[in-house]
């Protein structure tokens, strides 16, 4: 059990106690979990979740948006199959070596023990499942570009503290993308692609994520190029969000997936392979809007767009139930998503309290004031402001959409505030020893600094901050060249973090 989930067990049973993102963000987070019914963390298998109805919920929300991102972009959804053939797994020195601490093994059909080589892996990524694949289906140089993507879980036996959502064992929400290639060049060119997919995708999901070239000793396993999105956790550490990586013909070699090209002369494809979790992209949606009160959603992102709350006693509850539901069904001709609570064993307080913490955007609140003047009165959950609006009005349904949009636009400014107050550029700083005499690096930021780009440099500066440097900045690339931290060459702007 992860050392705080016990905390939160104790502490939510008294629900007056707050729990405050600010000073314990972990203790904050596992508690979201819980009283929004994301995942139930109390599952006997280590690393392994439950996902709960409103967290299933939101999963497919996002889901949707991920699978529309793919779409667009050419990409044609497949299944691939879980489990990996030992003698596949032995075939590629560089992945065993990257992947070989972190894969579950089956050793066993029913009660035959299997021999080495025809052990079975269960996948902690796909490359060695679809590669075999592509090698059957590439043959002419007309068979590519070959775009697919699928959504599965992947298992690794993280050796680390697990973290829900963000270290998982089991992640049961990976969206990854693989495609195949004629050259370097058009293989190069639909990276880019890719990285404004997810640039665009990520913008609709109002998470601000910072593009980074990793090092080539933090790249995917058998990658020459790997472009990593990174996220700051409010209160927290960084957070590899996605990867992209360009793979060469590294795989097409080992898996012979060759074509004839135009003048008839044997080619190898250039593979690209990516993808992020909806596991981690919950998290950081959580970990950026949430507040102490539990989840506050972007209106696009919430399952409902609101929920009426009708408040009756016994002499006028079917007045206050039958005005509520003519309220609901127009809302809902609207195009509105409503959803009505009208359980009688609740108290309109406890209905406040749990619409707040699932973080429905909207609370339309309907009693027996409402109901006298044709009124009802609308609570944004971000702001928790209050207004009342005359149902008579022909105007109605657009005062709702404009409050929805007023909502959705303060809440991405405030995102992007957030974000721009985590990162300290220290890029034109030069000497390491004088900025660590002067300044008490924070866990919580990311830090610009100017980096050559060497190992050596890297592990200087990080030994002495305790920090890693995650990789060149991409976004201020094109910037003028300052020296490095810890040496006399130049370096680019590169980002330097606590990371999960
Ligand atoms: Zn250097």
């Amino acid at each position: 059990m992860f050392q705080n989930e016990q905390q939160v067990n104790n502490k939510t049973e008294d629900q007056k106690v707050t729990i405050d993102k600010n000073i314990d963000f972990w203790l904050w987070f596992l508690w979201i979990l819980q009283e929004a019914r994301i995942v139930d963390t109390n599952y006997s298998v280590k690393g392994s979740y439950v996902w709960l109805d409103w967290g299933y919920k939101l999963f497919k929300k996002i889901y949707a948006f991920a699978q529309e991102a793919y779409i667009q972009s050419g990409h044609n959804q497949m299944q691939f199959p879980t489990l990996i053939k030992e003698s596949t797994f032995l075939k590629e020195t560089d992945f065993i070596r990257n992947f070989e601490n972190d894969v579950f093994w089956v050793d066993r059909e029913g009660s035959k023990k299997l021999a080495k080589g025809e052990r079975l892996a269960l996948r902690p990524t796909s490359e060695l499942i679809i590669y075999p694949m592509f090698a059957r289906w590439i043959r002419s140089w007309r068979d590519m570009p070959l775009k697919v993507f699928q959504n599965v879980s992947i298992f690794r036996c993280e050796t680390n503290e697990t973290r829900p959502l963000i270290r998982n064992r089991e992640t049961i929400g990976f969206i990854e993308g693989h495609s195949a290639f004629r050259s370097k060049k058009e293989a190069l060119a639909f990276l880019k692609t890719i990285g404004k997919t997810y640039a665009i995708l990520f913008e609709k999901l109002g998470i601000p994520v910072k593009f980074i070239e990793v090092p080539k000793w933090d790249r995917f396993a058998g990658s020459s190029k790997t472009i990593d999105g990174y996220v700051i956790l409010p209160g927290s550490k960084s957070m590899e969000l996605f990867t992209t990586a360009y793979l060469g013909i590294t795989f097409s070699k080992i898996f012979n997936i060759e074509y004839l090209d135009q003048h008839k002369k044997k080619q190898f494809a250039h593979l690209l392979c990516y993808g992020p979790s909806i596991d981690r992209i919950l998290a950081t949606i959580i970990a950026y809007y949430g507040d102490n009160k539990g989840l506050v959603l972007l209106p696009d992102i919430s399952p409902t767009d609101m929920i009426i709350i009708p408040i009756f006693n016994r002499k006028n509850k079917s007045t206050i139930l039958q005005y509520s539901s003519e309220i609901m069904k127009q809302l809902i001709s609207f195009g509105f998503k409503v959803e009505i609570d009208d359980n009688e064993l609740t108290t309109p307080g406890m209905k406040f309290y749990q619409s707040e913490r699932l973080g429905i955007p909207l609370r339309i609140e309907i009693g027996q004031k409402e109901f006298a003047n044709n009124n009802i009165t609308i609570t944004r959950r971000d702001t928790l402001q209050k207004e009342t609006l005359n149902w008579q009005s022909q105007s109605t349904q657009a005062q709702i959409l404009k409050i929805q949009k007023d909502m959705d636009d303060s809440m991405r400014k405030n995102a992007q505030l957030t974000y721009q107050e985590s990162i300290v550029d220290f890029s034109e700083k030069e000497n390491l020893e004088l900025l660590l005499e002067n300044t008490k690096l924070n866990q919580n930021k990311m830090y610009l600094i100017s980096w050559c780009g060497s190992e050596s440099c890297a592990e200087a500066i990080e030994q002495q901050t305790k920090f890693t440097i995650l990789g060149y900045d991409l976004q201020l690339k094109h910037k003028e060249k300052k020296k490095c931290l810890n040496c006399s060459s130049f370096g680019f702007v590169s980002v330097l973090s606590k990371r999960y």
